[in-house]
């Protein structure tokens, strides 16, 4: 093959942020945290959010040894970085972009399109859902733990 093969580019993408995840960190500054779980694959996240005004000025996210598959870690690491010094407004608008792509809408902006293979597979979309779902409750306040099988919009 001598064009690009796109799906093969996504999957680096995934892979390259699975293994070397970015703010895959406690923020000790944080104002928002969010708890989310995938109780169908295991995944686990701990969102720590830094609200300042009215933008994300730090974000960082945790995951238990073993408590996180490659699809929940590099889209929690993308997320991370997708909404990172941007206005709440803005990440709440890429929540539901990248909500809305995994339910066949558009694609998301950036390297968040690399997710949009996963809906050839409907058992990881909440493996990739989980951690915008857990930066929706940190922004909302939310106080309740999220999960993939009792949040009415998953
Ligand atoms: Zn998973």
């Amino acid at each position: 093959m001598t064009s690009p093969d796109l799906g093969e580019l996504y999957q680096q993408t995934i892979l390259d942020h699975n293994r070397n995840p970015r703010n895959f960190r406690r923020v000790v500054s944080a104002n928002r945290t969010a708890e989310g779980h995938n109780p169908l694959c295991g995944d686990r996240i701990q969102l720590y959010v830094q609200v300042e005004g009215d933008a994300i000025a730090d974000i960082g996210f945790q995951m238990p040894q073993g408590a996180g598959c490659a699809i929940s870690k590099a889209s929690a690491s993308l997320m991370t970085g997708a909404v990172k010094g941007k206005p709440v407004a803005d990440a709440e608008e890429l929540f539901r972009s990248f909500r809305d792509m995994l339910a066949g809408g558009a694609p998301a902006p950036g390297k968040l399109a690399a997710f949009a293979g996963v809906r050839a597979f409907p058992s990881r979309i909440k493996c990739a859902n989980l951690a915008w779902h857990a930066l929706h409750a940190a922004l909302q306040n939310r106080a309740e733990p999220v999960s993939t099988e009792s949040a009415g919009d998953f």
